[in-house]
C-alpha cells in the first residue's frame, strides 16, 4: 500500500510516498534528505504527538486553561488522554510551566499548563 503523507521536520515539507507492507515502511519517495525516511518511519509505525488541549477550573480567572503534555505521547493514547483531561478541574493559583500530573496517564510525560492562572 502506498500512503501520501507530507514531512513536517522542516519548511520544505516533502511530499512523501510511503510503500507500507504489515505495517512497516519499506520505501519512502519524494523526501529530499534522509530525515524525510525516518519521519515517514515513525509517523507510519509509531506516531507521536504533543497532546494540547484545556482543563476547567473552578473560582478562577479564567473558566478553561491550556494544557500540554511536555512530551510527545503515541497517538494511540489520545483517547484516552482526553477523556482523562474532561475530569479534571484545577482550583489553585499556578503559573505558566506548572505541572498539574507529574506522570499522565502512567506514561512518563507531564501534563503542564500553558497560561497562568489565579484563584479569585
Ligand atoms: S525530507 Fe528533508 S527536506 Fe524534505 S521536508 Fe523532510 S526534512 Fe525537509
Amino acid at each position: 500500500m502506498i500512503k501520501k503523507i507530507t514531512c513536517i521536520e522542516c519548511p520544505k515539507g516533502c511530499g512523501l510516498s510511503v510503500n507500507i507492507e504489515n505495517g512497516k515502511v519499506v520505501t519512502v519517495e519524494g523526501n529530499a534528505c534522509l530525515k524525510g525516511i525516518k519521519y515517514a518511519a515513525a509517523e507510519i509505525e509509531n506516531p507521536v504527538r504533543i497532546l494540547t488541549s484545556t482543563v476547567l477550573t473552578k473560582g478562577m480567572s479564567l473558566k478553561m486553561v491550556p494544557v500540554r503534555t511536555d512530551r510527545p505521547i503515541q497517538k494511540s493514547y489520545i483517547r484516552q488522554a482526553m477523556k482523562k483531561i474532561e475530569k479534571i478541574c484545577l482550583t489553585k493559583t499556578l503559573k505558566t510551566g506548572d505541572v498539574i500530573d507529574e506522570n499522565f496517564l502512567n506514561l512518563g510525560v507531564k501534563l503542564i499548563v500553558t497560561r497562568g492562572v489565579s484563584r479569585i
